[in-house]
C-alpha cells in the first residue's frame, strides 16, 4: 500500500486522569511545579460549585480572574496578564471550559506562566497550543506552546454537575473534532487512531451521557486539533458563523452530516480511517438520537440568504463548487 508522506512533532501536556483526582491530586500537580502563588481562571459559579476541590490548595491562590468570557476578548486577557504581574503568579490555574482555558492561554502566552487546566467540558482546548483573542470584533488565532498547559488534570467528576444541554454540545464539538481531523492536512496515522478511538468514545458516551467515555473522547479529540489541525467543516463553521452571527456550537452540529458527506465523498480513503462504514449517516443519526439535530434554518439562517452562503462557502473552502456549495447549504437548512 502507498501511504502518504506526513511530518509529526507529538506535544502534549502531562495528564493525570481519575474520578476524583482534582480532589486528591492537586496539590501535588502544584508541588511538582513549584508552584506558590497562583492565579485561578474561573468563573464566580466554577470556584464555588468546586469549592472542595480548590479548598486543599485554597492557601496558594493569590489572585482570582472571573471574567470569564467566550472568544477572548482582549481587553479581558490584558486585565488578567496585569493581574498576574502585580501578584507575581508563579502559575496559572484554569477550572472550566472552553473559555476559561482560552482566557488562561492568552494570559500565559503574554506572561510566560505554566498552566494547570481543569477542565469541566468537553471542548478539549486544554490538549492544544490553539488560543483566540478577540479584538474590535475580529477573532485571530494562533499557535504558541506557552499557550499548552504544562499540566492537565482530567477528572470526569469536574462534568457532573454539567447541563444535560451544555454536556451535549461541547461533546458534538468534539465529535466535529474528531470525525473532520482524518481529513486535516496535517494527519498522520497517529492522529487517524486517535480520530477513530475518539469517534467512538463520544458517539457511545452521547448514547449514554456516560461522562467518563465523554471526558477521554473529548482528550482524544483535542488532541487530534492539536497534531492534525483543522478541516474544510471548521473553515465552513467559521464562514457562516462570521457572514451570519450564527451561534457557535449549534452551526457545528448543523453542519457536521453534512460537511462529513461531502468530505467523506471526496476522500473516501481518508473516511474509511474512522472505521465506520458511512460517518456521514452515523453522526446524522446520533445526533437525531440524542436530540442534538439542528438545521440552519432554526439558528437564525433566512432563507432569502441561502445563495449567498454557498458564494460565500464556494469561496472559501477548498474543492467546494458553487454547485456542492449550493447543494450542501440547502440540506443543512
Ligand atoms: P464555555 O467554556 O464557554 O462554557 C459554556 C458554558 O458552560 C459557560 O457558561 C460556562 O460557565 C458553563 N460551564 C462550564 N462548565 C460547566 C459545568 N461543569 N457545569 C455547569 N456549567 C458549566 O464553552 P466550551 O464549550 O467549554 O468551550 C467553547 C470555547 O472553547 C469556544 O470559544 C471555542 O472556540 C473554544 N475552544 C478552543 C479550542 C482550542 O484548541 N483553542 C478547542 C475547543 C474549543
Amino acid at each position: 500500500t502507498q501511504r502518504a508522506a506526513y511530518t509529526l512533532t507529538l506535544r502534549g501536556p502531562r495528564v493525570r486522569y481519575g474520578p476524583g483526582t482534582a480532589r486528591t491530586d492537586l496539590t501535588a500537580e502544584l508541588d511538582r511545579l513549584h508552584a506558590r502563588r497562583v492565579l485561578l481562571v474561573a468563573t464566580t459559579r466554577a470556584r464555588t460549585a468546586h469549592q472542595d476541590v480548590l479548598a486543599p490548595v485554597d492557601g496558594r491562590i493569590a489572585g482570582h480572574v472571573p471574567t470569564v468570557r467566550r472568544h477572548v476578548p482582549a481587553e479581558d486577557a490584558r486585565a488578567a496578564a496585569s493581574l498576574a504581574r502585580d501578584i507575581e503568579a508563579d502559575l496559572l490555574l484554569s477550572l472550566g471550559g472552553g473559555s476559561a482555558t482560552g482566557t488562561a492561554k492568552a494570559v500565559a502566552v503574554e506572561t510566560g506562566l505554566p498552566i494547570v487546566a481543569l477542565p469541566t467540558t468537553y471542548a478539549g482546548s486544554e490538549m492544544t497550543p490553539i488560543y483566540g483573542i478577540t479584538e474590535d470584533g475580529v477573532k485571530r488565532t494562533a499557535r504558541s506552546d506557552r499557550a499548552l498547559p504544562t499540566t492537565v488534570v482530567l477528572d470526569p467528576e469536574l462534568t457532573a454537575d454539567l447541563p444535560p444541554e451544555l454536556a451535549r454540545t461541547s461533546a458534538v464539538n468534539a465529535l466535529a473534532h474528531a470525525t473532520s481531523g482524518v481529513f486535516a492536512a496535517g494527519h498522520s496515522p497517529l492522529t487517524d487512531l486517535l480520530a477513530a478511538g475518539a469517534t467512538r468514545l463520544l458517539a457511545d458516551g452521547l448514547q449514554r451521557t456516560a461522562r467518563a467515555d465523554l471526558t477521554q473522547g473529548a482528550q482524544l479529540a483535542g488532541t487530534v486539533l492539536a497534531h492534525a489541525g483543522s478541516s474544510a467543516h471548521h473553515t465552513a463553521c467559521h464562514i457562516l458563523g462570521g457572514a451570519f452571527d450564527l451561534p457557535h456550537a449549534e452551526t457545528h452540529a448543523a453542519l457536521l452530516p453534512h460537511t462529513l458527506a461531502f468530505l467523506q465523498q471526496d476522500r473516501p480513503d481518508r473516511a474509511a480511517a474512522l472505521g465506520v462504514p458511512d460517518v456521514a449517516a452515523m453522526v446524522s443519526t446520533l445526533l437525531d438520537d440524542v436530540g442534538a439535530s439542528v438545521r440552519l434554518r432554526e439558528i437564525g439562517l433566512d432563507q432569502a440568504r441561502l445563495g449567498l452562503a454557498a458564494e460565500l462557502l464556494a469561496s472559501g473552502v477548498p474543492d467546494l463548487d458553487q454547485a456542492r456549495a449550493a447543494a450542501l447549504v440547502k440540506e443543512a437548512w
